[in-house]
């Protein structure tokens, strides 16, 4: 049926390789894209404020994008059931495309949606494009899906490789009577009193073009060391494309066809082998940011929380170098490397023994790749609790990884130079003792039945 289309915009917050995108641009009809800020529907998780922040920047930069090629970003506020529905009916669209969503929530609403809508007439149709393997399509022999990482990522890597990513349109035709739009200033997602932005607005330039410039550079001067380096904090070795991929600027096929035909791309490929694993995790376990993944963990003896103690850890004031330094890069900066992510974490469940629930609501708040799935998968993995993950009894010492991926104390001596003073801060809890007595509250986790 004639009438314009309406192309949803989620977390793929791109032109190119946007198979809904370019779906609508066939259709030969005038294209409306749509952004909606759901906060309401049920179960889904609210944003927290460096994702705040980054979203902000990266529609404004769409919205212009979009714009540029005669097309228009339309702003929406509510449970997207509703809202949707309403922007089809002020459009009098007769079509709407989507990129799918993975997390459990957000797949009740799509399948909602996609139903009333095609009960009243209008075409709805949803592709991949933020994962490079639909999760139902990877499956051990028994049908069953992968809780190790190794062997699913070798049955991923032998389904057909994933496709070539699509060109970017020159030209989005927008409607001749646009329909009404919030203004994104009004959405008030950028920090005001205080402006704690400053630090990120230093770090990052959110929007695809500077994704694919990032990406770009990264292939071209970073990947040859990132076997080598990328375990290093201050070496500046790894593509810094976390936040990109969280928010679909880049996507996933063109960051792997572009690594594959740089070469040399395997270990980096993994990598975002593990982010598929992480979404996969999600998608077969929903609530994996609140429930332990191993349902015997239930059973650790988690002592009541010291509230100085995690304030402690989120101020980066624990008196432990790599810790504070990594707590203070991800204040100031919205990121962290992923090494000291390891470590801040390991520092928090094993040594001041807070549950990892805990840690992982701090960094969804102030990470601006903050990801509904690689976030509570790594807390997990840390944990102990996960899919694949460390042994509960591999305890991070901070000092000795300290002395192995920070040698020469570049990173400490950039985000907590105290420590290296002559005068170093003392330590808020004995590495030693607390290690001890989170090995034994783990005893209780080996008496719990296996779940
Ligand atoms: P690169 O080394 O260049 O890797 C390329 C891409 O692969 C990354 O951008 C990311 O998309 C993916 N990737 C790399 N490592 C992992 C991993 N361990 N798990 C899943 N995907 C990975 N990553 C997030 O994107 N969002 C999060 O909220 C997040 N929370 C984390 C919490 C903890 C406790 C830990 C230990 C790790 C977390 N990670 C998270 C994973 C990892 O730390 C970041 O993806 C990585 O540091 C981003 O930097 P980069 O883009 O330079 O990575």
């Amino acid at each position: 049926m004639p009438g314009p289309s309406i192309v949803w915009f989620r977390d793929d917050l791109r032109l190119a390789d946007n198979p809904a995108l370019r779906a609508a641009i066939d259709r030969d009809e005038p294209v409306i894209g749509l952004y909606v800020l759901d906060e309401e529907s049920p179960g889904i998780r609210p944003l927290g404020g460096a994702a705040k922040w980054w979203l902000h920047h990266s529609l404004a930069s769409l919205g212009g994008r979009l714009a540029e090629r005669g097309g228009r970003l339309v702003l929406r506020r509510g449970p997207a059931e509703r809202v949707v529905r309403e922007a089809v009916a002020d459009a009098s669209a007769t079509a709407i495309f989507w990129n799918r969503r993975y997390g459990g929530p957000e797949r009740a609403v799509d399948a909602a949606l996609k139903a009333g809508l095609r009960e009243d007439g209008v075409e709805v149709t949803s592709f991949a494009g933020s994962l490079l393997f639909e999760p139902w399509t990877v499956q051990t022999g028994a049908g069953t899906h992968f809780s190790v990482f190794t062997p699913f990522w070798r049955a991923c890597l032998a389904l057909p490789a994933p496709r070539p990513p699509l060109p970017e349109p020159r030209e989005v035709g927008g409607p001749r009577h646009p329909i009404a739009s919030d203004d994104l200033d009004d959405w008030g997602l950028l920090p005001r009193r205080p402006d704690w932005a400053g630090g990120l607005r230093e770090r990052w330039e959110p929007g695809e073009p500077a994704a694919r410039r990032r990406l770009r550079e990264f292939l071209h001067d970073d990947l040859a060391h990132y076997d080598r380096a990328r375990d290093e904090p201050a070496a500046g070795a790894t593509s810094l494309l976390s936040p990109r991929l969280r928010w679909g600027e880049v996507s996933p096929f063109t960051v792997w066809h572009e690594a594959v035909e740089h070469g040399h791309a395997g270990r980096f490929l993994s990598e975002l082998g593990w982010r598929e694993f992480a979404w996969h995790t999600l998608f077969h376990s929903p609530d994996l940011a609140t429930a332990n993944l191993r349902r015997e963990f239930d059973a650790f003896p988690w002592p009541r929380l010291k509230p100085s103690h995690l304030e402690a850890w989120q101020r980066g004031r624990t008196g432990v170098a790599l810790v504070d330094a990594g707590m203070r890069e991800l204040w100031e900066t919205g990121y962290m490397h992923n090494r000291v992510r390891m470590v801040t974490a390991s520092f928090l469940i094993k040594n001041l023994l807070i549950d990892w629930r805990r840690g992982e609501e701090w960094f969804w708040d102030t990470l601006v790749d903050a990801d509904a799935a690689n976030n509570p998968f790594n807390w997990q993995w840390v944990a102990g609790s996960g899919a694949d993950a460390a042994p509960y009894f591999r305890v991070f010492n901070p000092d000795l990884q300290a002395k192995k991926f920070d040698a020469d104390g570049h990173y400490v001596r950039q985000w907590a130079p105290e420590h290296l003073s002559d005068d170093p801060p003392a330590p808020i809890v004995d590495l030693g003792e607390t290690r001890k007595a989170a090995l034994a509250a783990y005893e209780a986790v080996k008496r719990a039945p296996r779940g």
